[in-house]
């Protein structure tokens, strides 16, 4: 007989219909009654097992983590917490687990162990609803890019260039590190290496991305890119996965219009198709934090805090107005801020975005305008001659979520920034070629995905929304 999901189950009017489920033991209460989850739902179906007719050898092997299926009929329910359960004429264990040695005892487990035994997080109940959220958001962002008629383009993974020029990147070789090529100088050659240069892991498909958008219009990308950042942070990965549309035609205030959207679309469909997920991840984050004292307590829930967002404008400021909050509030008089802001021209610290978005606005803030020296090469120049047309988007609890900016279409402006921050421009000369033949105004930004799923999860550590993190001195399974 056909396997039928859970989730379906679940939603049946039990009409004593015979149905067949497999999936995986999470208790085995009283010799009878079997808590069984096929990943489709956050929600177990209960099976009840006949054990008067169940020989003893089979009860025996009814243990936490074991796979099985079972067949019987659909009855409602006269438990508490679910509608249907399945009677069960026969239940067959397809593959044993020993409850002596399964990892995941029937108990609540510190995030800390399970990202230990990451190859088996996902059957518990909080990874199960986050991936499944992290699954929807995958997918929404793909129907809101498809449906406004924006094309998917594959963007290298392998590149000889560092789009930031900040260093931060992973050598590609295939040279035998035992026995580098070297030239007269002493020097590595990498004439010799796989692609006769030295080559990368891509850090950002932005540049690549925008050669797209000069034929296509609007394109994103959504893929891997790594990153050899030596922060061990909690929002920072080696390797993550990025969002990054490029569209010719549009304006700073495009660019701001399309991420906004983007990011109450995506919101709006977790909540619309992972309701139950998100229920639970609200009331998991409810139970932590009553341990905590009430002043310290968040004012909104998670289910809250997601529909605040979708329903508020997120806040428009630029640098220049986000300097002069910082350095006249209390926080920085009162020396609270571990980077006192004085002058413009800093780098904004974590610490200053959150004071911004958590204390001052409340609510997501799109900064705007920053000054050149603290962007990247490619952002287009003020009148002012001082700052660039540059956005963050900063989220509550997240901080950069969003990155973005209007490029620079005028060749002439950006070969002098080119020269100003010493990036070889014969390197990028086919960047430079959208400049040459029919450039235009365009825009972009980078999303950074696990960020993402962060907020809309409630987590705290970015390594628990992705299946295998990769941070330094890490690198499992
Ligand atoms: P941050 O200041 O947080 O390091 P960034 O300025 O380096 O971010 P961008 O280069 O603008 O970030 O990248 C675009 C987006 O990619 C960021 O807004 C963020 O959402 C995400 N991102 C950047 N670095 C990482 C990382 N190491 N791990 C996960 N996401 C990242
Ligand atoms: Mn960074």
């Amino acid at each position: 007989m056909a396997r039928v999901k859970i989730k379906e189950i679940l939603g049946l009017s039990p009409q004593n219909q015979e149905i067949t489920v497999k999936g995986w033991v999470r208790t085995f209460r009283n010799n009878q009654f079997i808590a069984l989850n096929d990943g489709s739902t956050n929600n177990n179906l209960q099976v009840v097992v006949d054990f008067n007719n169940t020989p003893e050898t089979i009860l025996k092997r009814i243990t936490t983590g074991a796979a099985i299926a079972a067949t019987g009929t659909l009855i409602p329910s006269q438990g508490k917490g679910q509608t249907v359960e399945l009677v069960a004429k026969t239940v067959e264990v397809i593959g044993d687990s020993d409850a002596e040695k399964y990892p995941l005892q029937p108990k609540k487990h510190s995030l800390e162990f399970l990202r230990e035994i990451a190859h088996l997080r996902f059957r518990t109940n909080t990874f199960g609803a986050v991936f499944r959220i992290r699954h929807s958001l995958a997918y929404a962002i793909h129907k809101f890019f498809n449906d406004k008629g924006f094309l998917y383009l594959h963007t290298p993974i392998i590149t000889a260039s560092d789009a930031e020029g900040a260093g931060e990147t992973f050598h590609v070789t295939n040279f035998d590190l035992n026995n580098i090529p070297r030239n007269e100088q002493g020097e590595i050659n990498y004439k010799e290496d796989f692609f006769g240069k030295s080559t990368n892991l891509t850090v950002s498909g932005q540049l690549e991305g925008e050669l797209g958008a000069m034929a296509f219009g609007d394109i994103y990308t959504f893929g891997p890119t790594f990153r050899a950042e030596n922060s061990n942070t909690a929002r920072h990965l080696a390797e993550f996965w990025m969002i990054e549309p490029e569209m010719a035609f549009y304006d700073l205030n495009d660019n701001m219009d399309l991420a906004e959207e983007l990011l109450h679309y995506v919101i709006r469909y977790a909540l619309e198709h992972n309701k139950e997920d998100i229920e639970f991840l609200t009331q998991r984050l409810l139970d932590e934090e009553k341990q905590k004292p009430q002043n310290e307590r968040s004012e909104m829930n998670l289910m809250e805090k997601l529909n605040f967002c979708i329903n508020n404008k997120f806040e428009r400021v630029t640098y220049t107005e986000a300097i002069s909050i910082l350095r006249e509030s209390n926080h920085n008089k009162k020396k609270k801020f571990q980077y006192l802001v004085n002058e413009w021209g800093v780098d904004l610290q974590s610490e200053h975005e959150r004071y911004l978005v958590e204390k001052h606005f409340n609510k997501p803030v799109i900064l705007t305008d920053y000054p050149k020296n603290i962007k990247a090469f490619y952002m287009r120049q003020n009148d002012d001659g001082k700052t660039v047309r540059a956005m963050d988007i900063l989220f509550p609890g997240i901080g950069e979520i969003v990155g973005g900016s209007q490029r620079e279409e005028r060749l002439e402006l950006l070969e002098q920034r080119m020269k100003e921050m010493n990036i070889p421009a014969e390197e990028l000369s086919w960047y430079l070629d959208t400049r040459r033949f029919g450039s235009c105004p365009h825009a972009g930004f980078g999303l950074g995905f696990e960020r993402l799923v962060l907020f809309v999860t409630g987590m705290t550590n970015i390594r628990d929304v992705i299946p295998f993190p990769r941070t330094p001195k890490n690198c499992e399974f």
